[in-house]
């Protein structure tokens, strides 16, 4: 099993061990960088190894392989002797890995490493991307078969993710380190068992001033609270979600709580995608079981499903996909959710005799409109670009306008529900508001399907005017309880999904 490694950067040895005590329970290696260090603390490395208690590696990383030890090539020689000398019999005492660069060629020090046991990782680091032949890259960095290869490389699309997991299918035989650096290599840096990773990197991302090893690397906490790192073995199945830029997304906290809850041997992790083919092709390589579609791909992905559910036809749009024998099943968890929210909100089992106003005509609004038709409701559609307002209103015989003064005046005979769909009034835009020239009466029941905040500027107007108000919290429960019902094939019910549900991630 991959092992997990705290990548230590404070600039002291005391620093790097307070560091060490807090993250101890979830690490089982760290990396000392030497680079990082001040420099009268670097004369006092040969100590840190028996200060940790945990198997330690020495790195000294030049600013040219994207650290930051600026000092001649001799001096960093000196400082590798230094922490690797007066080696002793307890191996726990030594350093237990060395990391020396490809080029690195002081075989007298490599000698003295292999005779007290410390094993070498010879690394190599591209900052500007993934090497084209990165097969041979591996298969050639190593000068013995005791050494672990290491190659740390920058990928710059989807495509890019998909080579560094394809190379780690044939390299299988070869003790590496192989990984992605940056937002997109961070499937990398989780799925290490799955790459064959001897261990994967992390740095304590929330300790004041210290700065990350490499970039994209990830706290060790949230390596194991949140992705359970350390349960992924080579049977964990691979779920995940798709969509760029993939910032803001609380689905994987979501779903790997409700892993563990369930105790499923699964895992959900976040694979921002700059193209949907190549993020489809990532998927069949590494297997994967499922996977949550977001902005911009739910509507894009409709060609390549080799089934639509019914709710995906009627709404257009995709959220949700499963492996199947014929190819990519789609679903839409996004229409289920809202209704059980909206119904749960109302107290009725229908919107018969109810006249609704829909705030908005982007994705939401369609999945929006779809149920109030279906749970036939009669409905008005108000946007900003008032003939995205018209197409969707087409679509179920609704009404439809802008935010001006007839807007207004039809939003007054269609207020017995007004749904806010827009993004206007998320964080961080807490002063926006898409209806504010309009003056609630009080008899209105609003909902808005924002959830951060828990109460928009709109929701709170609503409520002084003695509005009944709700937040998309239940709606966004509802469609990942049904999202994960889909992936594990399940029917777990919303009490136990709210109860066990990750708040502190949110
Ligand atoms: P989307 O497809 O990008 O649609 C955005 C909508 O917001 C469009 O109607 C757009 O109007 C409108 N809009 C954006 N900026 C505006 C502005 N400055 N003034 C007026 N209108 C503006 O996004 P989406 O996927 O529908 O998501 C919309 C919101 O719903 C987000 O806040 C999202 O978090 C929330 N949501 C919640 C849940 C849940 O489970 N609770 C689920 C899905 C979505 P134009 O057409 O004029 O651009």
């Amino acid at each position: 099993m991959a092992k997990l490694c705290l990548s230590l950067t404070g600039n002291t040895l005391d620093r790097n061990l307070e560091v060490l005590e807090k993250n101890r329970k979830y690490i089982d290696t760290a990396e000392l960088r030497v680079d990082f260090l001040d420099p009268d603390e670097r004369l006092h490395i040969r100590r840190f190894p028996e200060m940790a208690g945990i198997p330690v590696i020495l790195t000294i990383r030049r600013d040219s392989d994207g650290g930051k030890y600026v000092g001649g090539e001799a001096s960093r020689i000196t400082l590798f002797s230094m922490g690797l000398a007066f080696a002793e019999a307890d191996k726990r005492k030594n350093f237990a890995y060395v990391d020396i660069e490809s080029d690195f060629n002081v075989p007298s020090l490599e000698e003295a490493a292999r005779t007290f046991g410390t094993k070498i990782i010879r690394s190599v680091h591209n900052f500007q991307g993934v090497d084209v032949d990165l097969v041979k890259r591996i298969r050639e960095l190593r000068r013995t078969g005791d050494e672990i290869a290491k190659v740390a490389v920058m990928p710059q699309s989807t495509e890019d993710v998909l080579r560094i997991y394809q190379a780690a299918k044939e390299t299988k035989s070869i003790k590496k380190i192989l990984l992605g650096m940056g937002r997109f290599g961070t499937s990398t840096r989780i799925l290490a068992d799955y790459l064959g990773s001897h261990l994967t990197y992390s740095s304590a991302a929330d300790e004041d001033n210290l700065t990350l090893a490499a970039p994209g690397q990830l706290d060790p906490k949230e390596l194991v609270e949140l992705y359970r790192f350390n349960k992924i073995n080579k049977d964990t199945k691979i779920f995940g979600i798709t969509g760029f830029p993939l910032t803001a997304t609380s689905s994987p906290a979501f779903h790997n709580a409700l892993f563990t809850q369930e105790q499923k041997d699964a895992v959900y992790v976040p694979f921002p995608s700059d193209s949907l083919s190549s993020f489809l092709r990532l998927a069949e390589e590494i297997n994967m079981e499922g996977a949550s579609v977001t902005v911009p791909y739910k509507e894009s992905i409709l060609p390549d499903l080799a089934h639509r559910s019914e709710r995906v036809e009627s709404i257009g749009a995709c959220n949700t996909i499963m492996k199947g024998a014929q190819g990519w099943m789609g679903y839409n968890t996004d229409g289920l959710g809202f209704a059980d929210a909206l119904l749960k909100f109302v107290g009725t089992k229908n919107l018969r005799g109810k006249r609704v106003t829909i705030i908005g005509a982007g994705g939401a609004a369609r999945a929006v409109a779809a149920e109030i038709s279906r749970l036939k409701g009669k409905a008005l559609i108000l946007n900003r670009t008032v003939f995205k307002a018209k197409e969707l209103a087409a679509r179920y015989n609704f009404l439809w306008g802008g935010f001006d003064h007839q807007g207004m005046e039809m939003l007054g005979h269609f207020s017995h529900i007004i749904i806010q769909t827009t993004s206007v009034g998320m964080e961080p835009d807490l002063n926006g508001d898409p209806l504010d020239q309009y003056a609630f009466s009080g008899k209105e029941m609003v909902m808005d399907l924002i959830y951060k905040p828990a109460e928009t500027r709109l929701l709170s107007r609503a409520k002084k005017a003695g509005c009944q108000i709700a937040n998309g919290s239940d709606m966004l429960i509802a469609q990942a309880k049904y999202q994960y019902n889909l992936f594990m094939r399940t029917t777990l019910d919303s009490e136990v999904v709210t109860k066990h549900m990750p708040w502190k991630f949110w």
